[in-house]
């Protein structure tokens, strides 16, 4: 490996130490502390991952960096393996409805390129590479219905231990022979070892797409009515909700996603409208629509990915479907007793129980991150004890390992800590993230 591939310099370190939500990890290593590899090949990483095995130097893989949890935080004395240098796509198979890609290609990028062969993943989100996308088993926002990353992936070139290549799957979707390597590997965080190819299922590139806002001044419970009313009849790709406080205050909305062949699509799309309209709704004009998810958008990334002084911050935890209601309640009051803002509330209505609550503080009074802290704290102890998880969407990361021991049992962990040991002896891949 060349030492163009090596990146030295502080000022471009300094973009490695700025992630999502590192005010609420602490600790947080300095530019001089740390270096940032760059591979080209699996042969690079493999050498890499040799010398860091030889050193014992943490190795903390890293694609777009937008992960919420801080998994890509540099340690001290850390070389963090950038694998936006390894973004090729190395086949694409249209018989077989494949694709064999470096994993830090771009989600929105290979999904531009499969279209251009009639093919498509359509999985978000569209910032996130391919690697750091499967090390956190990310849900794309408009495409739910075909799941997670777990359900796209067929095969994992990985590079483990003390450089050691293996494949954890074959070239087929089913595969139903031992233990499933290729999971577990998905949503590992980086912990287990580095990911250097990915073959992903492609279906066909649909013909047609309709994203539909429906509004209502009506109470929320109604409007999540509504909404499973609409997944029971139509079964759309995306199926959310918003409550007014992520509208401005004004109504509540319902965010449906439509895709397939056109004349099928517009049909679904006027049922539907037909459907919401004798509940009280009104189809938003595209427009609007689109804007209002824009804006929203750019604000979440913006504020989610710099650090700002008036921070935005979703929590992700995965609550029973009968729970929305108390839970939503129980994180208004703490908001309210922490003097925290309530920005609102989404609930993802194809995953039940997967619920988004945005909150905001500024991040320049240290009382104000400690209170959130206190919330956060709070809040996930009531979502364990509802037989919840704490994290539904973003993984442990580094901010919620502490969580870890309050959801599991120390038989559970320990069990964990051995299986992370077989691929990881040395405890160098991203070591504090998860455990
Ligand atoms: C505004 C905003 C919106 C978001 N929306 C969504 C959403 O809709 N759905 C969702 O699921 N998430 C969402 N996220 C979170 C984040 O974008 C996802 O977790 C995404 O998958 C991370 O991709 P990344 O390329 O940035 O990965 P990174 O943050 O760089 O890495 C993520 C994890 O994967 C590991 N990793 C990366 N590359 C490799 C590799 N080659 N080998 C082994 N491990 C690797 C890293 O060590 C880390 O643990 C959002 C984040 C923001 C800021």
């Amino acid at each position: 490996m060349g030492k163009d591939s090596l990146v030295t310099d502080q000022s471009i370190l300094h973009s490695y130490v700025e992630v999502v939500n590192s005010d609420n990890i602490g600790g947080n290593v300095r530019e001089n502390d740390f270096v940032v590899a760059r591979p080209r090949s699996t042969d690079e990483v493999a050498r890499i991952v040799r010398f860091a095995a030889r050193k014992k130097i943490p190795l903390i893989a890293r694609g777009a960096g937008t992960s919420r949890e801080g998994a890509t935080l540099p340690l001290p004395k850390s070389v963090v393996v950038d694998f936006t240098t390894m973004s090729r796509i190395l086949d694409v198979n249209v018989e077989n409805g494949t694709v064999l890609a470096q994993p830090g290609i771009a989600l929105d990028l290979l999904e531009e390129k499969l279209n251009e062969r009639g093919l498509s993943v359509g999985h978000g989100p569209e910032h996130a590479t391919l690697g750091g996308s499967i090390g956190t088993n990310s849900l794309g926002q408009g495409s739910s219905r075909f799941g997670d990353m777990r359900n796209f992936v067929a095969d994992l070139e990985v590079v483990v231990g003390e450089g050691t290549v293996f494949h954890t799957g074959r070239a087929v979707w089913r595969n139903n022979t031992g233990y499933s390597l290729t999971q577990l590997f998905i949503g590992s965080e980086g912990t287990l070892g580095l990911i250097t190819a990915v073959t992903l299922k492609a279906g066909a590139r649909p013909e047609s797409t309709q994203k539909r806002m429906y509004a209502f001044q009506s109470p929320l419970d109604h409007v999540v009515s509504v909404a499973r009313g609409i997944e029971g009849a139509f079964l759309p790709d995306g199926n959310r909700v918003d409550d007014e406080a992520r509208n401005d205050g004004e109504v509540s909305t319902i965010r449906v996603t439509f895709r397939g062949k056109r004349e099928v699509v517009e049909l679904q799309t006027k049922l539907c409208d037909e459907f919401v309209s004798a509940r009280g709704g009104q189809v938003v004009p595209d427009d609007i629509a689109a804007d209002l998810v824009q804006k929203r958008s750019a604000k979440g990334f913006e504020m989610g990915v710099r650090p700002t002084e008036a921070r935005n911050v979703p929590e992700e935890p995965a609550l029973r479907f009968s729970d929305w209601k108390s839970s939503l309640e129980k994180w208004k009051n703490l908001c309210e007793r922490h003097e925290i803002d309530y920005h609102g509330c989404q609930l993802n209505i194809s995953y039940p129980g997967v619920i988004t609550f945005y909150s905001g503080y500024s991040t320049n009074r240290p009382e104000k991150v400690e209170s959130y802290r206190l919330l956060m704290r709070e809040f996930y102890s009531y979502v364990i004890e509802r037989q919840g998880s704490f994290s539904a969407t973003h993984g442990v990361g580094k901010r919620m390992s502490g969580f870890m021991s309050a959801q599991y049992s120390k038989e559970y962990l320990e069990l964990m800590r051995r299986i992370k040991g077989v691929f990881d002896p040395l405890n160098i891949f991203n070591p504090s993230a998860v455990l």
